[in-house]
């Protein structure tokens, strides 16, 4: 049989044993022998470190600062491993610069607010001379 697919236990008419050929006990799929037979768990390992060192070195490059394989604790108690933090220094200072101008309009809009109030008493006090 020629065909464009892999050549894994679980296409019909392939094997009367559909059964992974290595572990022996899961139906031979791809993606089983891929991602699940424990027989490859090594190699998964080394492919997921290869793919997350390029995305690593990737972002480095854009000049964010990463940090690689880093480990942390769940509010259950139960650890997880962080494969990449990219941090950008670049977007935290354009966060900087919004919160900055957000400052500068709340003074702006209390400033008119002073002179708004201000002029309403001079206003009150003498109502034929506005400014
Ligand atoms: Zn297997």
């Amino acid at each position: 049989m020629i065909a464009n697919v892999s050549a894994v236990r679980a296409i019909p008419g392939r094997s009367q044993d559909n059964h992974c050929r290595r572990c022996l006990s899961e139906i031979e799929t791809l993606g089983y022998v891929l991602g699940a037979c424990p027989y490859g768990e090594t190699l998964r390992i080394h492919r997921h470190h290869a793919i997350r060192t390029k995305l690593a070195d990737a972002l480095r490059k854009l000049k964010f600062t990463v940090y690689e394989e880093v480990h942390g604790t769940v509010d259950n108690g139960s650890n997880r491993r962080i494969d990449i933090i990219a941090i950008s220094e670049s977007l935290s200072q354009v966060i900087k610069i919004i919160i900055i101008i957000i400052i500068i309009i709340i003074i702006i809009i209390i400033i008119i607010i002073i002179i708004i109030t201000v002029d309403l008493f001079r206003f009150k006090e003498n109502p034929t001379i506005w400014f």
